[in-house]
């Protein structure tokens, strides 16, 4: 046993004690604090709060807030919980910006890289870092030019098959909603893409709360600053160019060919066309290239009033009118099976998200502020191998022709003009056609359609009764003031394009780095994102 006398002892503790003393007289000094949400919304009141826990005048507190969440688990008594860093006078903060070193590259060996979406565009800004030249092919148009035929989606004028929501300048991430939360931290650096969205123009709260989330108002102007720093550092782009083939050498991909008939080489390919693009995983299929079916996911888009939402969670809470749009994240397994809410939408609206005028697809966006008078969000099922049977004969497309049927259908029953099949969700639960449906965000109009009646069997089932469950979970969720509209497709891919875990190479392809959400190793801006990012490494660590 370690010993000593009374007054040796009495002297460590008092070592102690001054240690703990100076650790908390230390600059910066981090602390946590819960406050109630007017208290977080008022920087006065929130001045006090933390000079009282710090023990320090209000006059002379300097500080910053470093994370923010907001704790709704019990409902009617929201909390916001901080993290703040508070520094002495005359202490310098710390800048909140980090610094990236993009250098030029116009000269460098080029890499080409498929695809304008986080995946394609977060490789870019890497290999810019790393010294390669990256070429940008991209079938769609630039954001400006996108908003224009998006425009005429939304007002039921047609669809343009390569500039809509999922195909353009910035991908399906473009007019996304832009939630940036990601589950899959240990596939790369999260922080670090919002560091780059933050640098290009995104608000400073995207780094400090636990849920960061950009809003379709605000993506496309981030992602034409993207644009501005990859032009700049020599990187080039090439847009309404559709890749339709691979160069192939001695098994190695040189480049790829476009409909046009030009041709880009480079000294890798990055694909990142993300899962909407059907064609790519045709052409896999047809040349006899590498594909797998993966599990996916799909199932309805259910929307909400937001007031009904904001009732249900946040009850009589006393300081509501400082709280955002509620939003809620449910999940239960039905003969198992997993049934879950997707991309949940607070003060959002529902999207058109199709790619081929024959097919009708919807998801869900906000804009920064969440102001739409509705709460949406996907209810999706988990569809595995054996729920895609009637298509086994496809091999490894079944789950694509099962995604494509569905969305066939859906475009049937919606009666075109990308119109959304639409039920009261009471109606569906009871399996009943609607008479007439609820008020509804979505502008190309909807029409009333029993889904029960022509959703697989399996899938609608599953959805009755997980919407019973939900509304055990959340009461008043299962109500007749709510609908659902068809179909919610294009969650996660069906379809993976293999690649060596280590250096990212497609396996009977070299030179070919199949990365973000169509490869099926990633989904999610911010995954897709950081995918893009590890293939531009991967590519710089190839003798
Ligand atoms: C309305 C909506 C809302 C969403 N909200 C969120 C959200 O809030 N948070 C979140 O994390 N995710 C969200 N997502 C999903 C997210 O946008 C995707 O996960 C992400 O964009 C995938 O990135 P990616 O780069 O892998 O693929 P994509 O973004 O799909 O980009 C692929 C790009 O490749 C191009 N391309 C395809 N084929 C070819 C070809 N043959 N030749 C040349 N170019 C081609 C496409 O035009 C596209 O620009 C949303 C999606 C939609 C549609």
């Amino acid at each position: 046993m370690h010993g000593g006398s009374l007054s040796a002892i009495r002297c460590r503790l008092r070592r102690n004690k001054n240690a703990i003393f100076e650790l908390n007289n230390r600059m910066p000094r981090q602390i946590q604090i819960t406050v109630a949400p007017h208290e977080a919304a008022l920087p006065e009141v929130l001045q006090q709060k933390i000079a009282a826990a710090t023990a320090t005048a209000a006059t002379a507190l300097r500080y910053r807030i470093i994370r923010r969440s907001v704790d709704a688990r019990k409902r009617g008594h929201v909390k916001i919980l901080l993290s703040i860093e508070t520094y002495a006078p005359g202490e310098p903060l710390p800048l909140q910006a980090a610094e990236f070193r993009f250098r030029n590259v116009a000269d460098a060996p080029p890499v080409v890289i498929v695809g304008a979406g986080p995946a394609g565009l977060f490789a870019a800004l890497r290999l810019i870092e790393l010294g390669k030249k990256p070429i940008i092919i991209e079938r769609g148009k630039e954001t400006d030019r996108r908003k224009r035929d998006i425009a005429l989606l939304c007002r039921g004028e047609g669809l343009h098959p390569d500039s809509n929501y999922c195909f353009g300048e910035g991908g399906a991430g473009a007019f996304s909603d832009g939630k940036l939360y990601t589950r899959a931290n240990k596939r790369g650096d999260a922080l670090r893409i919002l560091q780059l969205l933050h640098h290009h123009g995104a608000d400073d709260s995207i780094l400090i709360d636990a849920r960061p989330h950009i809003g379709s108002d605000r993506l496309p102007a981030i992602i034409q600053e993207i644009r501005q720093t990859i032009v700049r550092c020599g990187g080039e782009y090439r847009f309404e160019q559709k890749m339709n083939g691979l160069i192939l050498a001695n098994g190695q991909v040189q480049g790829i060919t476009t409909e046009t008939g030009e041709k880009f080489c480079g000294t890798a390919t990055i694909l990142a066309t993300g899962h909407s693009a059907s064609d790519v995983f045709e052409l896999f299929f047809r040349e006899g290239y590498l594909l797998e079916a993966k599990p996916f996911a799909a199932g309805v888009r259910i929307e909400h009033p937001q007031a009904l939402i904001n009732d249900l969670l946040y009850r009589r809470d006393p300081h509501r009118a400082f709280l955002p749009p509620a939003a809620y994240a449910l999940t239960t397994q039905v003969r198992q099976r997993g049934v879950y809410s997707f991309c949940m939408c607070p003060g959002g609206i529902i999207v058109p998200s199709a790619t081929s005028p024959d097919g009708q697809v919807v998801n869900g966006m906000s804009a920064s502020a969440r102001r739409s008078a509705f709460a949406n969000a996907g209810i999706v099922v988990e569809i595995r191998p054996e729920d895609t049977a009637p298509f086994h004969r496809c091999g490894a497309l079944a789950g694509l022709r099962f995604r494509q049927e569905m969305e066939r259908l859906a475009a049937i029953a919606g009666g075109g003009l990308q119109h959304a099949p639409a039920q009261r969700t009471t109606d569906f639960v009871a399996a009943k056609p609607s008479t007439c449906l609820p008020a509804c965000s979505y502008l190309p109009g909807v029409a009333a359609s029993p889904l029960h009646q022509w959703l697989p069997n399996h899938l609608a089932q599953r959805l009755q009764d997980a919407f019973r469950l939900f509304d055990k979970k959340m009461k008043g969720f299962l109500t007749a003031e709510s609908l659902i509209a068809g179909v919610e497709s294009r969650s996660s891919s069906p379809v993976r394009i293999p690649r060596d875990s280590r250096t990212m190479q497609h396996p009977q392809l070299k030179g070919l780095y199949p990365c973000g959400e169509g490869s099926g190793h990633a989904g999610g801006i911010t995954s897709s994102a950081m995918d893009g990012i590890r293939a531009a490494e991967a590519i710089a660590d190839t003798p």
